[in-house]
């Protein structure tokens, strides 16, 4: 993945050999970089995302958060779900679609907790959707490509894509 020019590719190959190409907006890498938690007394954050689907790659062009509603520490970031499920919808009725979630953490190069695999697990195994897998990125203190982490899941797979 290159995010030199403020744009985000990766491709990944799952086991049964579909290969995916993700791509990040330059609004959703701004986002990102926007809430890294560089001060010492800042908190997590994080927030959706949202993509269209065009010749077989995954372009995110959205990502939302956080929110008001959000409850946010150091070391954790707990999204309203029901907010979530609300701007799932809004969102699907202007033809982009969730697959995944982003958030920060306070270290240099960000590496998935068991909470956020679990996490991320469960909410593919939960949700209604269509999708092989669903995105979570994790966004560190680190100027990117190193502070960032792009992997997949379902709910027979982890994938952490080099960036
Ligand atoms: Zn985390």
């Amino acid at each position: 993945m290159s995010l030199m020019h403020g744009t985000g590719i990766t491709r990944m190959r799952f086991t049964d050999g579909i290969t995916i190409t993700i791509r990040f907006e330059e609004s959703v890498i701004a986002c990102f970089e926007k809430h890294r938690q560089l001060d010492p007394k800042s908190t997590e954050a994080g927030g959706q995302l949202y993509a269209r689907y065009s010749e077989g790659e995954v372009l995110v062009c959205k990502a939302t958060g956080p929110k008001e509603n959000d409850k946010r520490g150091r070391f954790f970031f707990l999204p309203n779900r029901k907010s979530e499920r609300a701007e799932i919808r809004e969102n699907y009725a202007d033809g982009l679609h969730f697959v995944g979630d982003w958030h920060t953490h306070p270290e240099s190069i960000p590496e998935p907790s068991i909470k956020d695999l679990k996490s991320i697990r469960n909410c593919y195994r939960d949700s209604e959707h269509s999708l092989k897998y669903f995105i979570m990125v994790i966004i560190g203190t680190e100027s990117f490509p190193s502070g960032i982490s792009v992997s997949v899941h379902n709910e027979k797979e982890s994938v952490l894509l080099l960036v």
